[in-house]
């Protein structure tokens, strides 16, 4: 097991991390910017290490700087949250180089699954459903007017090494087609340095269900069921649940299974999730995320299993302390994503938090960095906190979301939480139907 391990990030997920630490009895060393001297991570640490300016790019994503302050401290891993440099393959090779563990994959699973052409070839390979469309990139207008007739209107065109949800272009008709093939690549040459584009069917009312995987390190993989993360504002989560209100049984064992052993042929090593449209009773590929996802707390909500110790297990060689037939579903969970943001335009409101109070009680969860008097630095993501609430059934979690929602408090700055306390009132939300344009709909209403 590891002596010490630092982690490479910020928020909450930085404190998610050091809590698991702390459970095994490893020390634990933070990095920081500047701009977050005062946060949770860094006071609770055992110790931190301030690596540049507020600024990303000198500080989270900084290399050389991360791998300095693993020397100087003798940390033998690195977590790397999610964001940041938690699926950037270099970033493990160099840690690799070094004799430093990385919690995660290998550089070269990371590198597959962040060129979404490869990564869909390979989900092929393993026998994982895929959306109808190109083999590989288009580039030609011939050739994509005939793949989309062959899979039929409407179509996307999408960026090989496009991520959060940018260099997609829909084309409805042939008349649209050649301008988007054409836009979209050109866009995707500017923001990613990569012009290669592929084509996709076009799912009209998918829901988003993705499924928890484990690679235990020996050839193994197993699932954790599924999460629905289909309610989306500008394709980021808002609200993600567990398990999906759509499916049954049957289909929820038929698309663990698949997956476990997609991640068992391919000899994956840690967490993952594979992410999928999922559209009459179909599932349907998009990506595969190889990095601990926001919402993992609804997972362990409904199984009882912290996946930070698995990964950390799991990475030091240890394996996973459980098998697929321990792996049980219990119960209902939601978790709300509480952002430093007006909840109807969603921009962000960075200041100081005069106040702050969290629900408890049986079943709640609050997993943030924040405190009273905190001041939200403006360089970072907005989130501040998520609520996780758990239930015997979706009704009874939806009762006590209501209630922890009532008793939630942050005052000084705007957030989500209204959002949240109308969601819970609707009556599509109530009955769990909704697609993954419910919500940018819902909120284009103004209801
Ligand atoms: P990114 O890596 O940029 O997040 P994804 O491939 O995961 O890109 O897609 C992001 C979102 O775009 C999906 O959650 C979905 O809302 C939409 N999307 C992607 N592919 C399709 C498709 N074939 N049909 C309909 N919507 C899609």
């Amino acid at each position: 097991m590891f002596q010490k391990i630092l982690i490479a990030n910020r928020g909450e997920i930085a404190l998610r991390v050091l809590r698991a630490c702390k459970e095994l009895g490893i020390q634990t060393v933070v990095v920081h910017s500047t701009a977050d001297a005062d946060a949770m991570h860094v006071r609770l640490a055992d110790e931190s290490v301030c690596i540049g300016p507020p600024p990303s790019r000198d500080s989270y994503l900084n290399i050389h700087q991360i791998v300095a302050a693993c020397e100087i401290t003798g940390a033998d891993a690195v977590h790397p949250g999610y964001g940041f440099l938690s699926e950037n393959a270099k970033f493990a090779d160099i840690l690799a180089a070094h004799n430093i563990t990385f919690i995660g994959p290998s550089g070269d699973h990371i590198r597959i699954m962040g060129d979404k052409i490869e990564a869909k070839r390979t989900a092929k390979r393993l026998g994982i459903p895929v959306v109808p469309g190109s083999d590989g990139a288009v580039t030609d207008q011939k050739e994509a007017k005939r793949i989309a007739a062959e899979i039929g209107y409407p179509v996307i065109i999408k960026a090989s090494a496009g991520g959060g949800g940018r260099g997609m272009k829909v084309a409805l008709t042939e008349a649209d087609l050649e301008i988007a093939l054409q836009t979209a690549s050109t866009e995707a040459g500017a923001a990613f340095g990569d012009d290669a584009v592929y084509i996709e069917k076009y799912l009209e009312k998918p829901r988003h269900i993705e499924v928890q995987v484990f690679g235990d390190g020996f050839g193994r993989g197993v699932h954790f069921g599924e999460r629905d993360c289909s309610l989306q504002r500008r394709h980021q989560k808002v609200w993600e649940e567990a398990p999906s209100p759509a499916l049954n049984a049957e289909e929820r064992a038929r698309i663990g299974d698949i997956c476990a052993k997609a991640i068992a042929d391919l000899g994956y090593s840690g967490a993952g999730t594979i992410e999928f449209l999922y559209e009459n009773g179909e599932f349907y590929f998009i990506e595969m995320n190889t990095r601990l996802q926001v919402e993992h707390p609804v997972t362990e909500a409904i199984t009882g299993i912290d996946l930070v110790h698995e990964q950390i297990r799991v990475a030091s060689g240890g394996g996973l302390s459980v098998k697929q037939e321990d792996i049980k579903f219990n119960g209902h969970a939601i978790e709300c994503r509480i952002n430093a943001e007006d909840p109807r335009t969603f921009t962000p409101s960075p200041g100081t938090i005069t106040h702050f109070h969290t629900p408890g009680g049986l079943g709640i969860r609050v997993d943030s960095g924040v405190y009273s008097g905190y001041k939200i630095p403006p360089y970072y993501d907005s989130l501040i906190g998520k609520l996780i609430v758990h239930g015997r059934n979706r009704v009874e979690c939806m009762m006590r979301l209501r209630r922890a929602l009532d008793e939630f408090v942050v005052d000084g700055i705007k957030t989500t939480l209204p959002l949240f306390r109308d969601l819970v009132g609707n009556a599509d939300i109530a009955n769990g139907d909704y697609d993954i344009h419910w919500l940018e709909k819902y909120l284009a209403k103004g209801e």
